[in-house]
């Protein structure tokens, strides 16, 4: 469904990811793992159309997205929850969701969706009036969710959303993912934890410094070769 072929995207002079290729199958979750700096959000902002790439490619369902504007990327059906959750401060919470629809025209459609959102996220109902600045990290984040799936997307690209979530929040992301991989939306989720990643990834990708593959598995190779994070991860 996702084909990114030798990607190589600079920041000024520094390549901050070089000859990166990575593919997500239908309905398949892919984790996307690598220390601070490894570039993966470079990766995904290059996905959506945010950054543009020195060179390579990206593919969706066999159309190249490499030049398209992110909004052409979205409407193409990829949706992403960026780091940080960038909800907006002074809006509702009902505000913030209905951005997420921007791009959707059959309104009946985005209602039910709507509806259907509340009652995936209780808590988004019960602060529907409150201005996003007032709600806790794990509430916000639940917003950043719920807002990237108004769009209705059919990649979903999140970018570490447990950073800074007390360990029950974490739970509850990760359950919300597990839950919506059940029903058959595909994910590639760049994640810090990347313990808790491949135990729920089917296949993950462990990037190094400079935005290369390091190697990539699924979930049992990777789970085999023990304690990877500290041996892999932690040297860069
Ligand atoms: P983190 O987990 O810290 O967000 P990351 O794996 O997502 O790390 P990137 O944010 O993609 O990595 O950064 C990759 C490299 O590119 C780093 O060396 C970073 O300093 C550099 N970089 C990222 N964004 C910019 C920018 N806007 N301008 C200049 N350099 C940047």
């Amino acid at each position: 469904m996702l084909s990114v072929t030798d990607l190589t995207v600079h920041h000024g002079r520094v390549a901050a990811v070089q000859g990166l290729s990575l593919d997500v199958r239908e309905g398949e979750f892919v984790g996307l793992v690598g220390h601070n700096g490894a570039g993966k959000t470079t990766t995904l902002m290059t996905i959506v159309g945010a950054y543009r790439p020195t060179s390579g490619s990206v593919g969706f369902d066999g159309r190249d997205l490499t030049r398209l504007s992110p909004d052409r990327i979205l409407r193409a059906g990829v949706s992403m929850v960026p780091e940080g959750r960038r909800i907006f401060g002074r809006l509702s919470v009902g505000e913030n969701l209905k951005i997420g629809a921007i791009c959707r025209r059959e309104r009946r459609q985005v209602d039910e969706d709507l509806d259907r959102m509340l009652e995936r996220f209780p808590v988004l109902k019960k602060t529907w009036h409150k201005p996003g600045a007032q709600l806790s990290g794990g509430e916000q984040q639940q917003l950043a969710i719920a807002r990237a799936l108004l769009a209705s997307p059919r990649l979903l690209l999140l970018d570490e959303p447990t950073l800074g979530l007390a360990p029950l929040m974490v739970d509850r992301v990760f359950d919300i993912l597990e839950q919506l991989h059940a029903e058959g939306l595909t994910i590639l989720l760049v994640e810090q934890n990347a313990a808790r990643t491949i135990e729920v990834a089917d296949r993950t990708y462990v990037l190094r410094t400079g935005g290369r593959v390091q190697f990539h598995g699924t979930s049992e190779e990777l789970a085999a070769m023990g304690d990877f994070e500290s041996a892999y991860i932690g040297m860069g």
